[in-house]
């Protein structure tokens, strides 16, 4: 529709500034020329005009740019004006007896565009307001308030235009309702409270319900109107009665948030303690906590703690050397001590491995307290060794990353361990008997050495 509308000028400017400066941005919702801050500017002219396509080009023009961060109500002077004009009409259209057969017949045409342009500029009002400045000046227009007042008492929710209407002006409020206050004995229809009661409590418009309770909400947690708060509210009921739609966030979240408030007032507390609803309102309350809660699958042993006698008992371990063997070896003169030592310690295993490290460790640790009468050899001959007592190991370097030095082709001489499955360990291993060869050895050693002189002992 405005393809044909003359921008050429943009370039122009943009071919004398481009070498030292950043052109204007022709992005489309920030053209220069449409956002122009004076009076006569495209759009308000277009507005102003009277002419009926102009003016759609403009509603539409500004349906787009009111959803952008740097659209600003004040910044074009007469537009709020202008905008205001619309709905103004839209809403004399709908006192008494002219929609009364909106929903049977379909209303003339010039009348069905007028009411769009009603709609548009609504629109447009509020979505300018969710950005915080538009909602200020909003605020501070005389005209906001009273035709906002007008609107929830004299548009009815019976046709869809009709809806949105008042949907739209019901968010108006909401957004600039946190300053407003309204004295306690206001006159009937200088406050909108009572009309927003009503929709709360009547509507089946889940969004009119919604955006009501919302802007209700904010109305009344300002303690100067907490003077409008009532137990037999028609919202405190519908809060109660939406509570349980758990599956509809937006709807329990307005009615929760309507129900803190209303109960932040001691009065109300107390008066709703005495509510007929109020034993079956915290049931709700508890499950919705309960539905609310993050569900964590976490399973807890609670079994008491099982000792079983392993099945596969391991059956030989590390030769170590003994006392007598130790004896033996310390005084050998070095190499011989070494050679002696590791046929004592290893035996030759193809696939057998242990690190050099490991292995250096095994003969430092052992003979290192005698080094100052028997010196010990270097770690570099003790493995070298290896391959002198064992023709198959040999130390090696396996390439890493990382780099493994080993000792490959021998492997710790094993201890059978069998034989002590039926060792007495009776006072914490003590006893000195040596391992017996079944249960019943075991349990004759047992009861005669010492149950038995223990119990003898009592007496
Ligand atoms: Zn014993």
């Amino acid at each position: 529709m405005y393809t044909n509308r003359p921008n050429a000028h943009t370039p122009a400017y943009t071919a004398h500034y481009s070498t030292n400066r950043p052109g204007p941005n022709v992005t489309d919702d920030y053209e220069r020329w449409y956002t122009e801050a004076t009076p006569n500017n495209r759009m308000l002219l277009s507005l102003r005009s009277g002419i009926d396509s102009e003016i759609s080009w403009a509603l539409d023009r500004l349906c787009r740019l009111c959803n952008n961060e740097q659209f600003m109500l004040r910044s074009i002077p007469g537009l709020m004006d202008a905008l205001f004009e619309w709905p103004e009409w839209y809403l004399e259209q709908c006192e008494e007896d002219k929609t009364q057969y909106a929903c049977l017949f379909s209303a003339p045409r010039e009348t069905q565009r007028k009411r769009r342009h009603g709609l548009e500029a609504l629109f447009i009002l509020r979505n300018s307001a969710i950005n915080e400045p538009n909602a200020v000046e909003l605020a501070n227009y005389p005209q906001t308030l009273p035709m906002l007042l007008q609107i929830l008492q004299k548009v009815r929710p019976n046709t869809d235009s009709n809806t949105e209407f008042l949907l739209n002006a019901i968010e108006i409020l909401q957004m600039i309702a946190v300053d407003l206050t309204f004295p306690t004995m206001s006159p009937a229809g200088s406050n909108p409270i009572p009309a927003l009661e009503r929709i709360i409590g009547h509507s089946t418009n889940r969004s009119l319900v919604i955006a009501s309770m919302v802007t209700l909400n904010h109305l009344l947690s300002n303690p100067r109107n907490s003077s409008y708060l009532s137990p037999e509210s028609p919202a405190l009921g519908a809060s109660l009665q939406y509570l349980s739609l758990f599956v509809d966030r937006p709807l329990v979240d307005a009615s929760l948030n309507y129900l803190y408030t209303h109960l932040s007032h001691y009065s109300m507390a107390k008066a709703f303690l005495l509510h007929r609803d109020m034993p079956s309102t915290l049931n709700l309350l508890v499950s919705l906590l309960l539905h609310e809660q993050v569900e964590e699958t976490v399973s807890l042993d609670i079994s008491p703690p099982v000792a079983t006698i392993p099945t596969t008992a391991v059956a030989q371990r590390d030769h170590e050397l003994t006392q007598e063997e130790l004896e033996s070896l310390v005084s050998l003169p070095e190499p011989n001590r070494c050679y002696e030592w590791m046929r004592t310690m290893f035996v030759p295993k193809q696939e057998g491995e242990l690190t050099q490290v490991e292995f250096w460790n095994l003969y430092k640790d052992q003979f290192s307290r005698f080094a100052d009468r028997y010196p010990l050899l270097v770690a570099s001959d003790v493995i070298k060794n290896v391959n002198i007592v064992f023709q198959t190991a040999q130390a090696m370097v396996l390439p890493g990353p990382p780099q493994k030095f080993v000792v490959r082709g021998v492997d710790r001489r094993k201890d059978s361990t069998a034989s002590e499955r039926f060792k007495c360990h009776w006072n914490r291993s003590q006893c000195a008997a040596s391992p017996f060869n079944s249960p019943s050895e075991l349990y004759e050693h047992l009861l005669a050495q010492h149950i038995q002189t223990y119990e003898s002992s009592e007496m």
